[in-house]
Formats: structure tokens, C-alpha cells, sequence
């Protein structure tokens, strides 16, 4: 709880209805990842811890700033339709991930919270046509933000290429957010075997991958070379980067 503790009050979780009446928010921020195989040497929560840091942390940046903005609880699972094979692993459909979003949205707009992010942790969320959709039917504002595919420069500088899962950079976060959860002995290569059919393999061609036959450790980029130094700096970026959007969406007389 105590990294939590200094998060307070952008935390809905540690926030009182006290604090909440006397800065109401405007905008809200909701962390979405998934629980999952990562490599062999990430734990499942990889994802899930990932988009909560990065909105907690970015969410205190931002009300430093003056941003009016409370961080939800974190959902912890996301859409796993090609890892069923896996153990533990938990899928939420499309239509259960619109049913959530739904509530949600309708939640807030009921309280006057008619801005929301969405903090997305896992690259098999696609929360595209669900926003698309929501943004109709209720009027409020509503963003996603991948985090991982913000800062690329940096991205580039310290990780080459920072890796789809597992790689890498998500490689690096965890060795700064829990180095004793990292096994790097346990790391695969985090190969890609290419699809059976080769016109499959080209530009603007689109089919899921089936995880275990596409990726036999499980991980996509190979995460041999990560550091808490570089993964301290993604996250920072990272982080500064989301603030400066809380900070501009929650200041907004219009949007967008
Ligand atoms: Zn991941």
C-alpha cells in the first residue's frame, strides 16, 4: 500500500468523499490491462501494474498542474482470445469490455465526470470501436492512450527495438517497478515464427496470432538487456507525457 499512499488523493481508491467534494474531478482516468503470460520471466500482472503506475503517477503529476482528475481502479483483464491455451488465464470479451466501459461512462456522466481516459496496458485491447460507439450513446468525452506507444523517440534511443510483450521495454518497466518478480534466467528469446500461409505476413493483412504457435515462449522481443535505469526512464516519460494530456483535457473549456 505505500506506494499507493503518495498517490492519495489521485487515487479513487484512497480517496475520502470529503476530498472529492472539495476538489471534485472533471476528468477520469481508468487503468485497463490484462493478466497474462508474459515470457517466462514476467509475472502475469505485467500489464496490469504497467497502465496503473503510468496513471497514477501521471495523475499526480497533473494535479500538481491543477488538473481535476481521479484515477479509477484498475481492471485487471483483458481480451486473452488467443491465449486460452494458457493457464489462468482470463478473457474478457469484446461485449464484456463494452458492458464495463458502458457502466462506467454512464456512471460518471451521472455525477458530472464527463471526461474520461483510458489508461490501456495490454496491446490485445482495442478499445477503438467501444469508444466510437460510447462517445455517441452518452455525449461525454472519452480517450484511450496506449502508453507504450508514446515517447517513441526515446523508446528508440534507450531499447532499439523496445519489443511487442514481454520485450524489452516492459522488460526494463518491471525491473524498476519490482526487480524480485523479474526472472531473467527463465527468458526466452521472445521469437517470432512467421505465419503458415506467407500472404498473411504483408502490410495491411490482419489476423490474430495463435500466441503459443506464433510465439513459443510466450513473448514477443527479446527482453535480454533490460535495466531499471532505462526502464525508471521510459516511465518517466511516459508518465510526463500522460500528464500533459490530463493536464490539457481537464483545463479544457472544449473538447475536443
Ligand atoms: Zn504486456
Amino acid at each position: 500500500m505505500m506506494s499507493y499512499m503518495k498517490n492519495a488523493p489521485v487515487s479513487l481508491m484512497l480517496a475520502t468523499h470529503g476530498q472529492l467534494r472539495r476538489r471534485k474531478p472533471n476528468l477520469a482516468v481508468l487503468p485497463w490491462g490484462a493478466t497474462e503470460a508474459h515470457n517466462q520471466h514476467l509475472p502475469y500482472g505485467t500489464d496490469a501494474m504497467g497502465a496503473e503506475r503510468v496513471a497514477l503517477r501521471s495523475a499526480q503529476i497533473a494535479a500538481g498542474r491543477g488538473a481535476r482528475v481521479i484515477v479509477l481502479p484498475t481492471i485487471p483483464f483483458g481480451n486473452n482470445a488467443q491465449q486460452q491455451d494458457q493457464i489462468a488465464t482470463v478473457h474478457f470479451s469484446t461485449t464484456t469490455a463494452l458492458a464495463i466501459l458502458r457502466d462506467v461512462a454512464n456512471s460518471l456522466k451521472r455525477q458530472g465526470i464527463e471526461r474520461l481516459i483510458i489508461v490501456n496496458g495490454h496491446g490485445g485491447n482495442n478499445f477503438t470501436p467501444l469508444v466510437r460507439d460510447l462517445v455517441l450513446e452518452t455525449g461525454i468525452f472519452i480517450a484511450v492512450v496506449n502508453y507504450w506507444q508514446t515517447c517513441m523517440e526515446l523508446q528508440q534511443k534507450l531499447f532499439g527495438d523496445p519489443g511487442d510483450h514481454a520485450g524489452i521495454l516492459e522488460t526494463s518497466l518491471m525491473l524498476h517497478f519490482c526487480p524480485d518478480s523479474v526472472h531473467m534466467k527463465a527468458a526466452g528469446p521472445g521469437k517470432r515464427n512467421p505465419f503458415a500461409v506467407a500472404a498473411l505476413e504483408q502490410k495491411g493483412v490482419w489476423t490474430p496470432r495463435p500466441w503459443t504457435k506464433i510465439h513459443p515462449d510466450l513473448g514477443a522481443g527479446d527482453p535480454h538487456g533490460a535495466t531499471a535505469e532505462s526502464g525508471k526512464q521510459a516511465f518517466e516519460a511516459f508518465c510526463e507525457s500522460l500528464a500533459k494530456v490530463l493536464v490539457d483535457v481537464s483545463k479544457a473549456k472544449h473538447l475536443p
